[in-house]
């Protein structure tokens, strides 16, 4: 059953939202060679505990840290370790926060130092795979019209889209209803409504779309072994139309970029 969320609610997951997109942001001035996994955990931990929020992923399903950090050809899932990050490698941190009795879940794939441009790519159409997702997330569409656009992108590109996780609703659970298959025909699912608070996260891979599990229980990794990328936004639907209740904005300060997106890159630091 899909738990549509009010007006208030909305803006009560907008505050977990911003939380996970500072965190985000802070951890990106940290991301550099040598730096482990481990240390960008701890980091966030205290970070969102300091701004009043709880990890939202600590003791969820018994994972054992507060960040999913999946490196190079991790999907999703990857767990915190010791083991410095190298020059060239690609760091997907995934982040929850439980505040007010909602969650905030979001995503972003960091570059460690210099990154192959094969692998840049990747990350770039990602990006704009989850830009055409949150895009089609509007009433008139349904469920499956987001997977579609985000699958007919990447494929055009001639990448893998995972088809064993998916996105989801959002709200006083982590994992609500409706899921979000990030492939798709256009016209399938339910319709999309006014209210619908959604975690849209493309997983896509360089090589094959499929994907092992490792012996750890937890880490998702591609079959082939080549890279994963993972980006994963809030959006609630208002007035038709969607909002994005996270932002990549603190992450693009923190890195001097100029943000490519138009959805994502242009909401005013709070
Ligand atoms: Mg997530
Ligand atoms: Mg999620």
């Amino acid at each position: 059953m899909i738990h549509y969320k009010t007006p208030e609610e909305i803006e009560i997951m907008r505050a977990s939202a911003l939380l996970v997109s500072k965190t985000l942001g802070m951890l990106a001035k940290e991301i550099k060679p040598g730096v482990s996994s481990l240390y960008l955990d701890r980091l966030a931990e205290t970070f969102i505990r300091d701004h009043g929020g709880v990890p939202g992923f600590l003791g969820m399903y018994d994972f054992p840290n507060s960040l999913c950090t999946s490196v190079n050809e991790q999907v999703v899932h990857g767990i915190p370790s010791k083991k410095p990050l190298e020059n060239g490698d690609i760091i997907s941190i995934d982040c929850g926060v439980f505040m007010n009795n909602f969650y905030g879940d979001h995503a972003y794939t960091f570059e460690v130092g210099e990154v192959d441009p094969e692998v840049k790519r990747l990350l770039k159409v990602t990006r704009e795979c989850l830009e055409l997702g949150i895009d089609a997330c509007r009433v008139g569409n349904r469920i499956e019209d987001i997977g579609y656009f985000v699958q007919q992108h990447a494929e055009q590109h001639g990448y893998g889209v995972v088809r064993e996780l998916v996105g989801h609703g959002l709200g006083r659970s982590m994992h609500e209803d409706p899921q979000v298959p990030n492939y798709g025909r256009r016209g399938r699912g339910k319709k999309i409504k006014d209210g619908l608070v959604v975690a849209i996260e493309p997983m896509i891979n360089l090589g094959t779309h499929r994907v092992k599990q490792l012996s750890d229980g937890w880490s998702i990794v591609t079959l082939d072994g080549k890279p994963s990328a993972h980006y994963e936004h809030d959006v609630a639907v208002v007035n038709g139309k969607p909002e994005v209740l996270s932002t990549f904005a603190y992450i693009y300060e923190a890195l001097g970029e100029t943000p490519e997106s138009p959805v994502t890159g242009s909401v005013p630091l709070p």
